[in-house]
């Protein structure tokens, strides 16, 4: 709900950001509280759009001198309504969102948290590097958004996620002050990992106002294939064959169910599926390197792959356009979920060497529970991540469907936990998670996590409510 602000506020705030960086009017605020697949609307007084690092800092002094919650919001792309104001000021980083330097000898970027994604990849690519964090959203989420989600995406195989994506941060605390941790060094022994606390702490502990990001040398050939798998084990051994016969070449493993491919095809372009043989499963592969050095890899594994049974066909892309449309297979497979009625969202994660036997445990026990369910496992098999998401019944009623949404993502949580794994792989906590947290995490955890919260913002001031379970 929208508080009233202390008098005076409003124009402190004007008064550093000027009248532009200020938006109050309730027909502007709406793109700030909605929450993008509009399932939840949140309430804000104001947002405040600082252009630089020393802005940031005065609005959150100003805002913690007068004991108002703030909430810091990137591109609002995040899947875990993170981002969803309950009555706090908004301090949005969009107006932050230049490169500041690329030091192409130290393959490292620095970039205000405000920079599109997209506009990161673009910048390195222009300096023959490679900024590896590619996903759905790149074209409107932020840095600072990745970062504060610890993002991941289909290259993380190879790569990592944002945790290991990040050399240096510069954040500001709960209380103002300023803290320049943007040194771009690789060995860095020096007392705690502070960084860490900012990745994955979803806009908690602070504002993250720039970062200086790992890049690599930017691959010069990628082949891309599409390959119908025999089975889920037979998928973990391509998985292995893969990796060990490119020297780790791979740098993307997708798992696409049929489910959704059927679905892609019906609902976003009849033409989408490359291959005719039918498989319950099919394997999304790409393997980068710079000029040359895998030439005609995929094809000869993935032929090997057929002589031993673990696949029963599958195409390799023999030109840029190709590849563009295997990729579409996946990105197609991933929106035909919503043309296809109500949807259940999951994002787990177990051990690779597990998935098979998640998959197999869980589509049996949700049959059961809710018969003509149509789980769609997929995504991104290579870091035991998989999307659960879990569609409706055919004719079943949506409402009633998503009403069984604590119950039926339950089954899928409590059978991950079994098999060592996390209900929360890529996403977060945000708020739609944060009671899954007090389930899943040890007492001893969570009072670790409130520690840290506790140490450096006493007051509760920075996106309030969200991660850490309320207290009992
Ligand atoms: C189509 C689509 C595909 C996606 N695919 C993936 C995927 O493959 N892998 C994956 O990991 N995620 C994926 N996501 C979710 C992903 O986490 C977000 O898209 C992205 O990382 C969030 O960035 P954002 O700028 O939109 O952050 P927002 O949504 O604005 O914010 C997310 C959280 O970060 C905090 N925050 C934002 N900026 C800052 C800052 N500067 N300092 C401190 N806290 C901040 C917010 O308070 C909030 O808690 C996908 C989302 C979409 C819509």
């Amino acid at each position: 709900m929208t508080q009233a602000l202390p008098s005076g506020l409003l124009d402190r705030l004007s008064d550093i950001v000027g009248p532009k960086g200020l938006i109050t009017a309730p027909e502007d605020l709406s793109p700030y509280t909605r929450e993008r697949r509009g399932r939840f609307e949140g309430t804000t007084p104001a947002v405040v759009r600082p252009t630089d690092t020393h802005q940031v800092a005065a609005v959150v002094r100003t805002c913690a001198d007068a004991g108002v919650p703030m909430i810091p919001q990137g591109g609002n792309t995040g899947l875990v309504s993170g981002s969803l104001p309950d009555g706090e000021v908004i301090i949005s980083l969009g107006r932050m969102n230049k490169v500041r330097a690329v030091d192409a000898e130290n393959f490292a970027i620095t970039a205000d948290a405000g920079c599109i994604l997209a506009d990161i990849q673009t910048a390195a690519t222009e300096h023959d590097r490679l900024f590896p964090l590619s996903l759905g959203a790149e074209g409107s989420c932020q840095i600072g958004g990745n970062l504060a989600t610890n993002a991941g995406g289909t290259a993380v195989l190879r790569y990592g996620n944002m945790r290991e994506l990040t050399l240096g941060l510069e954040v500001v605390l709960p209380d103002g002050q300023i803290w320049d941790g943007l040194r771009g060094l690789r060995k860095d022994n020096t007392g705690y990992d502070l960084k860490q606390l900012f990745i994955g702490a979803e806009g908690t502990l602070g504002i993250i106002t720039g970062a200086v990001l790992k890049l690599f040398p930017l691959p010069k050939t990628h082949e891309t294939g599409l390959a119908a798998l025999t089975g889920l084990d037979e998928a973990l051994t391509l998985f292995a064959d893969l990796r060990r016969g490119s020297a780790d070449a791979l740098t993307a493993f997708e798992l696409i169910p049929e489910t959704l491919l059927g679905l892609a095809e019906t609902h976003i372009d009849p033409n989408v599926r490359p291959l005719a043989t039918r498989a319950t499963y099919y394997a999304l592969v790409e393997l980068s390197a710079p000029e040359g050095q895998t030439d005609g890899q995929l094809a000869e594994l993935l032929g090997a792959a057929l002589e031993r049974g673990l696949i029963t066909d599958a195409t390799v892309a023999q030109s840029e356009t190709q590849r563009q449309q295997l990729w579409r297979v996946r990105e197609a497979s991933s929106e035909a979920q919503h043309p296809a009625g109500a949807s259940i969202k999951n994002d787990v994660a177990v051990p690779v060497s597990r998935v098979p036997d998640l998959i197999r445990r869980v589509d049996a026990e949700l049959s059961a529970a809710c018969p003509g369910i149509r789980p769609t496992p997929f995504g991104h098999v290579g870091d035991g991540n998989i999307h659960y998401n879990l569609l409706q019944p055919i004719g079943a009623d949506p409402a009633a469907f998503m009403a069984r949404w604590d119950e039926l993502t339950g089954i899928v949580n409590r059978i991950v936990a079994d098999l060592g794994g996390s209900f929360s792989a890529e996403h977060g906590i945000g708020l739609i998670k944060r009671e899954t947290l007090r389930h899943y995490r040890s007492p001893v955890e969570i009072a670790l996590m409130r520690s840290v919260k506790q140490a450096l913002d006493p007051r509760n001031l920075m996106n309030p409510g969200k991660v850490l379970p309320l207290s009992e």
